[in-house]
């Protein structure tokens, strides 16, 4: 006989089937939760039923033969060991049914509790607690969620007859409806399903089961759980697992309650016990931010100190076993405390990188490891901006400072309404009474959430977090009128479309837009990044065009320039003039003449960058894009440039006109300008020269390289390469001191890189210029490609924007292909990259591993890329995270 396949794993009273290895097959929750009944932590009693099966019952739409007698096992087992029987009308076994897959999806997918109720076995609860209101809160709590779950009608109607019930009895919140009426909500909730749906109400607490492992499973595929997935790169077909545990109850009086613990502060990284939690209630209610939970310092104190120390306990032994932060959901029952799950918890990059440190210190990781655990992207965060503690503003409120950094916006009230603006370019606050699942296409098209209610567990403030976005919650001042568009604090009222500002780090909602300025950056981050520094192969460079951003990105740590487009500097001022004079000159002469003017200020740019750069190497690119590119377009401008160089608009009209270019991306630029017009790249040659020289005169170290863009033949760049190396004799010796220089070329067109074995025995460096690299490879272009690439990406055709990240399969094909002729050629050549994908952290893994020389990248992600850098060279040494994560 075949032997079966196993779907079903037990867990529960100190032992469990699986353990965290298993999260594949249990996903995070259940492999969480066996890992935690292995150790012995106070975990009710359940059963897991694999992710595997999730795809297979979605598509089959039936489950295999065996898995029933299997479900039925393990309930048989679970109500042995709880005591209690599903149906007994003394003692009934309840449940809850979560779904759990192996990569976090926190609030995506649905969770039932107290399943097992039914007009019979709500009688045993009340025998068994004494307590009718507490069994009639946890039937009326099981029909809402069956309903909105299983017979899939939402939230919505049944928060309408509960409104309306707390109305009636003018009370606040649902605990304190009496028993008689929450009886009633759960007679009506059924009525509305029987209404809405034509179905009754299941009575059986099997049926009710299978009902509501199907509908977990269906949850897989909600709209906004496929959205979350596309948004954080998780693949479909994963599918979650089917958690059934007996329930514990926090909603039996004020020596019950639930809460979520985070073993560090998640925001700032500080290491403190600290979470929300709501006496008398069940889970959802501190998640859902329908109420407003307190702060779980407030446990510490008074009655139910003992279960807070308790929960300290465990959450040190979670943290100390898992070597992670963790993020735990607990309930107490009358005193006794239970966790319910932990995971990693999620964190902001300042917190990530302070954590990492920390534990380093307290010894539970390695340097290595420290270096691992931080995502190179998150490292953007903490050059998020805050607001200037220097500039006076107007407070409108307090609330949970949720996520870090500082955003200004307008105010929206509603998620289309978000996503709708942002997609026409606007920067929006999206304004919330709390928020739930369905507003995450809004929370990631704004630029900052705000919710009025909600703790920093709220699903405002984990899904914010997640993604590094700026985040306030629980403004308790505000009043939120989602209908008329509006909020009111403090007898003032902020309407739509407002200019607010968010402040994430303290917590502030400031009227306008506040004055924003960049934090600095403390010790811990220096520590990790030194660590990073020591372990890393690939050097890192920027990409700067003036002294100011050679400035910035010396304070990332830049280690050089590896790209200074030189273009940039021709639109300064009156610099464009003398640009425009030259580009329409109609002789070498007059060209001259306009290139003279230009000389004295370029020089004095890399004269800047020389000195910011403080011996670093320089790599200047020779002027690159198309002429026009520099010309009036407008028949003022035309008019204004013809008065200056004297000559009759009409004349200057068909000029400009005859520089038009059908298809300019590959027409006369890069280095055909230089070959066609020379004086062009001995002007630019004589700057660099003399700058350098002058700046070597002052004492500082200096290392030029002269880039030739766009060389697609040896020939052209032999003819460039030799008056660069004129100019600079001439400069040398006309200055009495020579600086030690390169030349050397970008790689950004296929023929360069397949004949790179003759360009190496000319050139002394190649730079990969990967954004025009991938245009030519692809033969597309990036100007145009808004119109299908989304497509593409969406529909899988691509894996990723190959303008994001770097195209390993061709256009890598393509550079590893080169490095390999050229340093045949030349084995001292130095080689580098310097598109937008030097910064992207899987882009630079691809550079280690075909042993580049270095990297560069705008100024801001230097530091993203010398983490990368360093988590490259240590996955290569074999260094294993070891964390338990169960994510
Ligand atoms: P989510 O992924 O939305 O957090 P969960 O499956 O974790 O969904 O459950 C929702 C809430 O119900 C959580 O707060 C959880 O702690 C609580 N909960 C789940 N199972 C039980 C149980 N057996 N007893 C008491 N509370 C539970
Ligand atoms: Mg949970
Ligand atoms: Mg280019």
């Amino acid at each position: 006989m075949p032997s079966l396949e196993r779907w079903v794993y037990a867990f529960g009273n100190g032992r469990a089937d699986g353990s965290a290895a298993m999260r594949d097959v249990l996903g995070g929750k259940g492999a969480g939760l066996a890992e935690m009944a292995n150790l012995g932590l106070p975990v009710p009693p359940g059963f897991t039923i694999t992710a595997k099966l999730c795809i297979r019952y979605l598509e089959s739409g039936t489950f295999p033969d065996h898995f029933r007698e299997e479900v039925d096992r393990h309930l048989k087992q679970l109500e042995r060991t709880s005591g209690t029987r599903f149906g007994s009308s003394a003692r009934p076994l309840l449940v809850s049914v979560r779904s759990g897959a192996a990569v976090s999806m926190p609030g995506m997918m649905e969770s039932i509790l107290n399943l097992g109720l039914n007009d019979d076995t709500v009688g045993g609860l009340i025998a068994s607690s004494g307590d009718a209101r507490f069994a009639y809160d946890s039937y009326r709590r099981f029909v809402q969620m069956y309903g909105d779950v299983v017979f899939e009608l939402g939230k919505g109607p049944f928060e309408t007859l509960l409104e309306k019930a707390r109305r009636r009895r003018r009370v606040q919140r649902d605990i304190e409806l009496p028993a008689d009426d929450l009886a009633a909500l759960a007679r009506e909730f059924k009525a509305i399903i029987r209404a809405r749906t034509g179905k009754g109400f299941p009575d059986q607490p099997e049926e009710q089961l299978w009902g509501a492992i199907a509908a977990v499973f269906r949850s897989w595929r909600t709209r906004r759980a496929i959205e979350y997935r596309r948004v954080h790169n998780i693949p479909d077909d994963m599918g979650t697992a089917v958690n059934v545990m007996a329930m514990v109850y926090g909603n039996r009086g004020d020596d019950s309650g639930t809460g979520v613990a985070f073993t560090r502060d998640c925001s700032t990284g500080e290491n403190i016990l600290n979470g929300d939690f709501l006496p008398n209630a069940q889970g959802e209610d501190v998640v859902s931010g329908t109420r407003t939970p307190l702060p779980l310092s407030r446990m510490r104190r008074g009655a139910l100190g003992k279960v807070y120390r308790d929960l300290e306990r465990i959450a040190t032994k979670l943290e100390r076993h898992f070597k992670d932060v963790q993020d735990i959901e607990f309930t107490f029952e009358r005193g006794k405390l239970y966790i319910l799950q932990t995971r990693r918890a999620q964190r902001t990059g300042v917190a990530a990188v302070r954590i990492a440190v920390d534990m380093e210190g307290e010894a539970l990781i390695s340097s290595d490891e420290a270096v691992q655990r931080v995502p190179p992207q998150d490292l953007d965060q903490i050059f998020h901006p805050m607001v200037d503690p220097g500039s006076p503003v107007t407070v409108l409120a307090r609330g949970l400072p949720a996520s870090p950094g500082a955003a200004i916006g307008e105010a929206v009230f509603d998620a289309d309404e978000a996503k709708a603006l942002a997609d026409k370019g606007r920067k929006v606050i999206l304004v919330r009474p709390e928020t739930s699942p369905d507003d995450f296409h809004g929370i990631v098209a704004a630029q900052a959430v705000l919710t009025a209610r909600g703790g920093i567990t709220s699903h405002a403030a984990i899904v914010a977090r997640g993604m590094g976005k700026t985040c306030v919650v629980g403004a308790k001042d505000i009043e939120v009128d989602v209908v008329r568009r509006r909020f009111r604090v403090n007898g003032r009222f902020v309407r739509r479309r407002e200019t607010i500002t968010v402040d994430g780090t303290t917590g502030r909602v400031i009227l306008g837009a506040a004055k924003l300025a960049l934090p600095k950056v403390g010790t811990h981050y220096a520590k990790l990044m030194a660590w990073a520094d020591a372990r890393r192969r690939l050097r890192v460079r920027a990409n700067a065009d003036t002294p100011e951003d050679a400035k910035r990105s010396r304070e990332f740590g830049a280690e050089g320039i590896g790209l200074c487009r030189t273009e940039h500097m021709f639109f300064e001022g009156n610099r464009i003039t003398a640009m425009r004079e030259m580009i329409v000159a109609t002789d070498e002469i007059g060209r001259r003449r306009a290139l003279a003017k230009l000389l004295p200020m370029q020089r004095r740019d890399f004269e800047g960058l020389f000195e910011a750069m403080t011996g670093h190497p320089v790599t200047i690119r020779l002027l690159d894009p198309p002429l026009h590119e520099f010309l009036p377009h407008t028949q003022a401008d035309v008019a204004k440039l013809a008065r200056t160089i004297h000559l009759p608009v009409s004349r200057l009209k068909r000029l400009v006109n005859s520089l038009v270019e059908a298809n300019p991306m590959l027409g006369h630029r890069g280095c055909r300008l230089g070959i066609t017009y020379p004086e062009i790249t001995e002007m630019q040659a004589r700057a660099i020269f003399e700058a350098a020289c002058r700046v070597v005169a002052r004492g500082r170290r200096v290392v030029v390289e002269v880039m030739i863009p766009l060389v697609s033949h040896v020939e052209e760049f032999r003819r460039q390469a030799q008056v660069v190396r004129r100019v600079a004799q001439e400069v040398f010796h006309a200055e009495g001191r020579a600086v030690p220089y390169r030349v050397g070329t970008m790689i950004e067109l296929p023929r360069a890189a397949l004949t790179a074995d003759e360009l190496a025995k000319e050139a002394e460096f190649f730079s990969f210029g990967t954004n025009d690299l991938t245009q030519t490879t692809f033969g597309l272009s990036r100007d145009d490609a808004g119109r299908f690439l989304p497509f593409y990406v969406e529909h899988g055709i691509l894996p990723d924007d190959p303008f994001q990240v770097l195209d390993r399969d061709g256009v890598g094909k393509l550079i590893t292909m080169a490095v390999r002729l050229g340093r045949g050629a030349r084995s001292e050549l130095k080689v580098g990259i310097c598109g937008e994908h030097g910064g992207e952290p899987r882009s630079v893994h691809f550079c280690h591993r075909s042993d580049l020389d270095y990297v560069s990248c705008s100024p801001f992600r230097v530091p993203i890329a010398r983490l990368a850098a360093a988590q490259a060279a240590l996955e290569e040494a074999g260094v294993i995270n070891r964390t338990r994560a169960t994510v």
